[in-house]
């Protein structure tokens, strides 16, 4: 046994939760959650730092419904906010003053935004980040990150599940169909490329140059490997991209909650157009696109071209909007550092441990977000970060580990803090750890 907490996890309530939704769904659930043996965990309800299931296990949860909640479940200012407006109305065909709010704020904040238009999702974010480039270069396709997820817009997914089955095979494109019967012309326009590799970004961009309209970049991908971008890396996309009129689409989805004025920012990267969502949304569905005014211009009907339709029925709706300008209000500067000094810390704990046995992880990450792999060497590139099947069962059985010690820790994907968590939180995080190394000296195998 791996755990040292000696607790009994019951999940006799999910179990019987799950008998139902199988005569329903065909996965059994409609979310794509991790850790499904012997059933999902059905949850009752979030309190702050902590998600209490069916069972009554409490769990420390640190995927924050995939990196939305930055400040947990529950959180108050928001929670008042959205009850307040409940019964004034939850969505009109009219706009509201709470859209303009919400805009000026991350307008004033992310410096690669100029104007901006809400949709209710990361994916449709993306989706319109793209049509945008396309409506103003006039140009088709989309260069991407190896590996990279970008959400379920076909010409975003495409090249998202290589392996090394298609990396070994020269005659393979690694702009892999996302899904079976996906329309082969996708793949077609779409240039897939190594992260932080300037060679294959310089060589596959030189190729295609003619037919894209823009290089669509996460700068820290999360399932790809939560891997920090080189500068010379981020430098030379952004040059590449000047040189053939491609525009650079940054997806902030995740990683805005990098830094009071996002992910780019940060890294110093200089996106035409950027794809925001999660934590803006204060915990309630929302997306955005923004980017220069010269190329949001394409959704207007005034620019002498006709207008890229964008609609969307609960596109700004005010419950969206009020929620995430609560939630961002409260994300002050010193809120962000404070943040992720706890993220420090906990990489750096995880790192000690790591290096007082010598075992063969690493960790990535930065600010709010980490990602534990069980590689010696620390990944620079997804092809480094990939998981061999033996692997991926090890991280799976520290994710068993993680549940039994009181923790939701993502399996494949980044862990993520909250305001609400304390450095105890953090410490029980690091401690974790520590006893799964120890327990695999003891049982390599088990
Ligand atoms: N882009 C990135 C980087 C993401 O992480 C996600 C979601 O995890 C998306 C896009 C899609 O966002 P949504 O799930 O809101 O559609």
């Amino acid at each position: 046994d791996l755990s040292r907490s000696g607790r009994v996890f019951s999940r006799s309530r999910s179990e019987h939760f799950f008998k139902r939704g199988r005569r329903v769904f065909p996965t059994g659930i409609t979310r794509v959650t991790v850790d499904h043996e012997p059933s999902p965990l059905y949850i009752a309800r979030g309190d702050g730092a902590y998600l209490i299931d069916v069972d009554g296990n409490r769990l420390l949860d640190l995927n924050n419904n995939f990196t939305t909640l930055i400040h947990g479940h529950g959180f108050l200012p928001v929670a008042d906010a959205v009850a307040d407006l409940l019964h004034r109305g939850t969505c009109f065909s009219n706009p509201t003053e709470h859209e303009i709010t919400l805009a000026e704020l991350l307008i004033e904040r992310i410096p690669a935004v100029e104007h901006i238009r809400f949709v209710n999702s990361g994916t449709e974010a993306v989706m319109f980040a793209i049509k945008a480039a396309r409506a103003f270069t006039c140009r088709p396709g989309v260069a991407r990150i190896e590996g990279a997820y970008h959400g379920a817009y076909d010409w975003a997914e495409t090249g998202q599940a290589v392996s090394p089955a298609i990396w070994n095979d020269a005659q393979r494109s690694p702009a892999v169909p996302a899904y079976r019967g996906m329309p082969p012309a996708v793949g077609e326009e779409v240039t897939v490329i190594r992260f932080n590799d300037v060679e294959d970004l310089e060589r596959r961009i030189a190729s295609a140059a003619p037919s894209l309209a823009c290089i669509l970049i996460d700068p820290m991908p999360s399932r790809a490997g939560l891997i920090a971008p080189e500068p010379i890396f981020l430098a030379a996309v952004g040059a590449i991209a000047r040189q053939h009129g491609i525009l650079v689409v940054a997806d902030e989805v995740l990683n805005l909650r990098q830094s009071y004025r996002g992910a780019s920012a940060r890294y110093g990267l200089q996106p035409d157009l950027i794809a925001a969502g999660k934590i803006i949304g204060g915990g309630f569905p929302i997306g955005a696109i923004g980017g220069r005014k010269e190329v949001m211009r394409v959704f207007a009907s005034d620019s002498g071209t006709p207008p890229l339709p964008q609609g969307g029925t609960f596109s700004a709706n005010p419950v969206s909007m009020v929620a995430g300008r609560v939630a961002m209000e409260a994300m002050t500067e010193a809120a962000f550092a404070s943040l992720e000094s706890l993220g420090d810390s906990i990489r750096a704990g995880l790192r000690r441990e790591i290096a007082r046995r010598g075992a063969a992880f690493s960790v990535t990450g930065a600010a709010s977000l980490f990602r534990i792999h069980p590689k010696r060497k620390e990944p620079t590139d997804f092809r480094e970060a990939y998981l061999e099947p033996a692997e991926a069962e090890l991280m799976a059985r520290l994710s068993r580990h993680f549940l039994q010690c009181g923790i939701l820790l993502p399996n494949g994907a980044a862990a993520c803090l909250s305001t609400a968590m304390t450095s105890a939180d953090g410490d029980a995080v690091v401690s974790a750890f520590a006893d799964f190394l120890s327990a695999l000296d003891a049982n390599p195998t088990e």
